[in-house]
């Protein structure tokens, strides 16, 4: 009976280290950007050093435009013509891999290294 409890508590912290470790992973894998890349209709039109502060940049397709700005090593949408504003409400990114997406303007702002 004894065995079977000090076995449980093995497990137990087993469990614990590899949720431990998983973390960190997750957390190494999340490194900051150097590039804000914008594909508009899924062709890259724009291409920014996210390390330099950008006070307001307008995209423009026809007549929609997503206007972003780049402070502090994040870049976020500030306005936007698409009728939903899920990319303008989006919080700002600024690790490599993250993306703020506008599906009505066909606009996607990505960090890349
Ligand atoms: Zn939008």
């Amino acid at each position: 009976m004894k065995n079977k409890i000090k076995n449980d508590l093995i497990l137990v912290g087993v469990i614990l280290l590899l949720s431990v470790l998983s973390f960190g992973i997750f957390k190494a894998l999340l490194r900051p950007g150097n590039s804000v890349v914008v594909l508009v209709n899924g062709e890259e039109k724009h291409r920014f050093s996210i390390n330099e502060d950008l006070e307001e940049f307008i995209v423009t397709d026809g007549e929609n435009s997503n206007t972003i700005v780049i402070k502090d090593s994040e870049v976020w949408v500030v306005h936007a013509s698409c009728p939903d504003k899920i990319c303008a409400s989006h919080a700002p990114i600024k690790n490599e891999g993250e993306a703020i997406v506008c599906l009505p303007n066909k606009v996607v702002i990505t960090v890349t290294k």
